[in-house]
This record gives C-alpha cells, sequence and structure tokens, in this order.
C-alpha cells in the first residue's frame, strides 16, 4: 500500500524503471593508509538519470545470491565527493566515512553504491560556491539555499534501480542520514537495519557535522566536552552540537 509521503522536492516520483547490469569486473583497491581489498565493480543500463553510477561488490557477496534472512547484505550508498573522496578534503567527512565504509562492507558482504551526486546534488563548482559563502558565516544549508539549491537535492532513485538489477530485496543500510532510508523505503527497498558509521571528527569539519546533525537530523553521536568546544567553536564551526 502506497502512502502519501511529504516530497522534499516537491516533484511526484514516477515508478522505479528498470535498470539492468551492463559490466562487471574485479579491481583490486588499496587505500592510502594501507588497507586493501578487491572490489566487483558494477555498471549498469537504463539508470534514471543517465549518469555513470556504480557499485562496488565487496566482500562475500554469495548471500545475496541466496538470500538468508539472517545475513542480510550491508549496503551503503555514497554521494560522490570530489574534494573529500579524492583529495582528503577535511571540510567534510566523506573521504573517512568511504573509506570505513569499503572496510566494513568487505568484512561482511555487501555493496557500496557510488552515486555521481556531487555536493548534496548540486554539482561540485556550486558546491565550491557554497564554501565560499560557509566562508562567509552562512552554514552547509543556509548556503546551498543562498545559491538557489535546495539544501540537499540527493535523490536515491538511482541507488534503488541499482538495488534492484542487483537482486538486493532486503539491504541493512550503512548510514547516518535517515532522509536515505525513508527515500529507499518509498522506492520499494526493504531497509531491514540503519547501521551508523563513525563519527570523523576533524577541526576544519567540526562545523559542517554539527550543522548536518541539527538541520539534517542526522544520527551523530558528536563527542561534547572540553575538545568538542574547542573544536565547533573555532575555525569555522558554525555552533556546538545539539544533539546528545
Ligand atoms: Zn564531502
Amino acid at each position: 500500500m502506497r502512502r502519501p509521503m511529504p516530497m522534499r522536492s516537491g516533484r511526484a516520483r514516477p515508478p522505479l524503471p528498470a535498470a539492468t547490469i551492463r559490466t562487471q569486473v574485479t579491481v583490486p583497491l588499496r587505500f592510502s593508509d594501507g588497507y586493501a581489498t578487491s572490489a566487483r565493480v558494477f555498471t549498469f543500463e537504463g539508470l534514471a538519470d543517465g549518469r555513470e553510477h556504480l557499485a562496488l561488490g565487496l566482500g562475500d557477496r554469495s548471500r545475496v545470491l541466496r538470500p538468508d534472512p539472517r545475513h542480510v547484505p550491508l549496503v551503503r550508498p555514497h554521494s560522490e565527493c570530489l574534494t573529500g573522496d579524492v583529495f582528503g578534503s577535511e571540510r567534510c567527512d566523506c573521504g573517512p566515512q568511504l573509506r570505513e565504509a569499503v572496510e566494513r562492507i568487505a568484512d561482511t558482504g555487501g555493496y557500496l553504491l557510488y552515486l555521481r551526486q556531487e555536493g548534496r546534488g548540486i554539482g561540485l563548482y556550486a558546491k565550491l560556491d557554497a564554501y565560499g559563502l560557509q566562508d562567509a558565516g552562512l552554514d552547509t544549508y543556509e548556503a546551498n539555499l543562498a545559491l538557489g539549491h535546495a539544501e540537499d537535492e540527493r535523490d536515491y532513485t538511482v541507488a534503488a534501480q541499482m538495488m534492484r538489477a542487483l537482486g538486493l530485496t532486503r539491504v541493512a543500510l550503512l548510514s547516518n542520514n535517515p532522509d536515505k532510508a525513508r527515500q529507499l523505503a518509498r522506492l520499494g527497498v526493504t531497509v531491514t537495519e540503519t547501521v551508523p558509521t563513525g563519527v570523523h571528527l576533524s577541526a576544519s569539519n567540526a562545523g559542517y557535522l554539527a550543522t548536518k546533525a541539527r538541520r539534517g537530523a542526522h544520527t551523530l553521536d558528536l563527542p561534547i566536552g572540553p575538545q568538542a568546544e574547542w573544536l565547533l567553536g573555532g575555525n569555522g564551526g558554525s555552533g556546538r552540537a545539539a544533539r546528545s
């Protein structure tokens, strides 16, 4: 039964179009800290926005082929962040989150979905423009609004399409973002549990993480104490974490 849900974007959601696996190939991975594993990288035909999204199969995925209710594959939809994922930017926590996700999924078996929606879906240049506004005092959400974008334009339709193409009907979602679980549920994915990721706090991203916790209702347990006060109060921090 379909229950009408208020959509952040205000658009009606069309039925989920089918996507198919286009190719798959093995890619050995080695991260800058020396962690290494192997990924089965999938490409797709028919993804809704026509972009080149990837699924990385990690660890033992055999349970996907013979679904076992006791073992649900761990899946993380990770939105592309060129500055964080590739260059190690400390303005956000995307790089450490990606690194953590790969290892945790490889340990239990599942998929990392690498979604080409940079900067909360507003694009790379706009994200860098938003950084400029943040340096002038706006938080990450206010900056996106000032640029004429929504607070968060990420859409998980292609993630749901990829999961369906991979035969994933039930997943454990590795995420702190309740909006991901809500969108995926509306798209027909059964999320059996949400597994939180770690908090990757630095002096440069403390304000960003506090804003995510406050404005995006992310389930982040930010440390509150003298060190956190210093982190959240300094270097562009836009306030202390409102959640406890
Ligand atoms: Zn990032």
